[in-house]
């Protein structure tokens, strides 16, 4: 099996003004030449400090990102923004699907996708985000939940250059609990193979991140578990000391 370079990106979700631009610059000091070669880092603010944490991350190797975008490129759709407009901005990511957009925004599997393609269109990484609630996992369909959402909300043209998948159990996230390494074992050797059948090498060597209460503490015995290919950080990822800590867990 080819060697993934693993990726920690961190969802700020509606969290952060001016002054949080300052974790950027302190990221940015932690993250030095021996760790950009072994592992990418990418910071998604609320989208009133992408062009600033942009600014903030020039030269440090940290990529910039969105946390939605809107399928088109323009035209009227009042409080949306355009993927291409997040690239305008200095962003290179966007996360798409996750949770709570499909929770609070009613986000299908099917807007998911067109938004992924959007991303793919306007040169974005797309960070694809799937997962089940806490009822399905007790129902014992996570999988099936996980397959549908996958089938559902990827681009037909992915690759492991455009593509990232993010494995969030609902349940999990901003909670505090985390499932045991062998159900995250379970779920990302699950996606490792959909992602085999679907798109052949490309799916062998695409990202699948672990979220949810991933921490400094945890992180190390999260990013060790086979297909596990780097983490999506929420609330640990305010903090720069935090954040670094969760790199640290790489090893
Ligand atoms: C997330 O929102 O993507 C997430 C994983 O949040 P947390 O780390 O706070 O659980």
């Amino acid at each position: 099996t080819q060697a993934i370079k693993p990726l920690i990106a961190g969802n700020w979700k509606m969290n952060g003004l001016k002054s949080a631009l300052a974790e950027i610059g302190a990221v940015a000091n932690g993250y030095d030449g021996a760790l950009r070669h072994r592992v990418d880092l990418a910071i998604c603010p609320p989208a009133t400090l992408v062009f600033p944490a942009a600014a903030a991350a020039i030269g440090s190797g940290i990529m910039i990102g969105g946390q939605d975008c809107h399928a088109n490129a323009s035209g009227a759709h009042t409080g949306d923004i355009a993927a291409e407009m997040l690239f305008d901005a200095g962003a290179g990511c966007v996360i798409v699907g996750h949770s709570e957009r499909r929770a609070d925004h009613g986000e299908s599997d099917g807007v998911v996708r067109a938004k992924a393609e959007a991303a793919l269109r306007a040169g974005l990484l797309a960070i694809v985000c799937v997962g089940e609630t806490l009822e399905e996992r007790d129902r014992g369909v996570t999988l099936d939940i996980v397959g549908t959402q996958l089938a559902g909300s990827l681009p037909d043209t992915s690759t492991a250059a455009t593509v990232v998948i993010a494995y969030e159990p609902v349940w999990a996230i901003g909670t505090g609990r985390t499932p045991t390494t062998e159900d995250v074992a379970k779920v990302h050797g699950f996606i490792r193979e959909t992602l085999e059948k679907r798109f052949g090498g490309e799916g062998a060597v695409m990202r699948i991140l672990y979220g949810g209460s991933v921490k400094p503490g945890n992180a190390a015995e999260l990013l060790a578990v086979p297909h596990v290919n780097g983490a999506l950080v929420g609330g640990a990822s305010l903090k720069a000391a935090d954040f670094l800590g969760i790199v640290a867990g790489l090893g």
